[in-house]
């Protein structure tokens, strides 16, 4: 490869098939630089970019704000371990989630991860240290990472096939999904059932839900449902754990999307935006729980890292700022979609966090309009079980030109 000034796409793209595994799929996308709502290629071509990294950069890239903290912090210190000797921005940010989480209890501590699977892994930890309880109730489509657990936890082939076999303990039940007809109630019963059936409920530590689930399709849990589990789950001890690494820091156009809910989780994991680009995960919950495990037991080498922990601090404050203008860009996004969308197929989501899910359950079509969107300038992603849902993740930052720009691509690459 030559040096970066003067690479093309060719020579990235030959270096990637003869230096990086296949097991990481990629487009031929070779990016050079990004700003805002925009990715430039190494050829000089722009795009609109409404995947963010799979939903990493919810204001956008390069924030203002969050790239001057990290220019800051990186001329006092970039790395000590918080194993090793404490940091300002660390403890700062956990305040900050404390002082912003909707989990029960008044005393809110947290831990910071580097990335969403560990920090779910970290959140079965300590469920499991606070109850004394080993196993863990997961949903169907539910994506919880890609260790061991959190595989173990997330379903799909595509990402499982061959890394068997996984971590016992895990039992899984249908979440609602009103377009393929299984409605709340249906999934209450099938919990019901599991604690009848299959595992008693005494030695179940936590149940981990997605309130949005995000790689299984961009399905809004209905309005009644996260409630009723709650209840259901409170009734026998067993916490509950919002999973909210795609759903959280604002996507769903407030911080947390239980908050749509009026649900108090036990514990709150979040990941992905929270760093503002850089890579950075946490788990809260009331201080009970979070100091189950003992001193020694939780950690990590570079989890809180203090540069990601000062893009994290700029990041929430500039959302907050955001935030009330969500509803109104998320009824935009929706109104366009429904006009656009194939017929028979399901625009839903919640706030800014929607997608459309095309009625055939097979992955050729949605991914058939990612490429054609590519190809006229919009970067976008599919999810789903079977590849055939369409998601957004529009900068909550974007211009209406730009926003309006994105959505004549994508209803342009759906006419084709
Ligand atoms: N949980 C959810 C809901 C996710 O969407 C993801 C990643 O997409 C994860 C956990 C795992 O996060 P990471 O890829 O940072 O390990």
């Amino acid at each position: 490869m030559r040096a970066q000034e003067n690479v093309g796409s060719a020579d990235v793209l030959a270096g990637r098939e003869r230096y990086v595994a296949r097991g990481i799929a990629t487009p031929a996308l070779v990016v050079a630089r990004a700003e805002g709502a925009r990715i430039w290629d190494v050829e000089g071509r722009e795009y609109l970019d409404f995947a963010g990294g799979i939903g990493c950069v919810n204001l956008g890239h390069r924030y203002p704000t969050v790239v001057e903290a990290i220019h800051a912090q990186v001329d006092r210190y970039l790395h000590q371990c918080f194993m090793v000797g404490n940091y300002e921005p660390y403890v700062q940010l956990c305040e900050r989630l404390a002082g912003l989480s909707p989990c029960k209890g008044s005393e809110q501590k947290s831990i910071l991860l580097n990335s969403g699977a560990e920090a779910i892994e970290n959140a079965v930890k300590i469920a499991r240290a606070a109850t004394g309880r080993g196993a863990v109730v997961v949903f169907e489509r539910g994506f919880h990472g890609r260790t061991l657990l959190t595989l173990s936890m997330t379903e799909k082939t595509t990402y499982k096939a061959g890394f068997g076999p996984f971590a016992p303990e895990v039992y899984r039940v249908p979440a609602p999904y009103p377009y393929r007809g299984v409605s709340s109630n249906d999934a209450i019963a099938a919990l019901e059932r599991l604690f009848k059936a299959e595992v008693d409920p005494r030695s179940v530590a936590c149940a981990v839900l997605e309130p949005v689930q995000g790689e299984g399709g961009f399905i809004p849990m209905p309005p009644e449902y996260p409630g009723r589990l709650q209840d259901l789950l409170d009734a026998h001890g067993i916490l509950f754990v919002a999973d909210e690494v795609q759903s959280g820091v604002g996507r769903t156009g407030r911080m947390w999307a239980v908050e749509h809910y009026g649900l108090e989780p036990d514990l709150l994991v979040a990941g992905k935006s929270l760093g503002g680009g850089l890579p950075l995960a946490s788990v809260t919950g009331r201080a009970e729980l979070m100091d189950a495990p003992s001193p020694g037991g939780l950690g990590g080498t570079f989890g809180g890292n203090p540069v990601a922990c000062a893009a994290a601090l700029a990041t929430l404050d500039a959302l907050e700022e955001v935030l009330p203008d969500m509803p109104a860009l998320g009824h935009r996004i929706r109104g366009r979609l429904e006009l656009i969308a194939p017929s028979g197929s399901d625009v839903r989501g919640l706030g800014p966090m929607l997608a459309i899910e095309l009625a055939e359950q097979t992955p050729d079509r949605a991914s058939a309009i990612v490429t054609a969107a590519r190809e006229r300038g919009l970067v976008l992603l599919t999810c789903g079980l079977y590849g055939n849902v369409i998601r957004l993740h529009v900068p909550l930052t974007i211009s209406d030109d730009d926003l309006e720009a994105g959505l004549q691509l994508l209803e342009d690459a759906i006419a084709h």
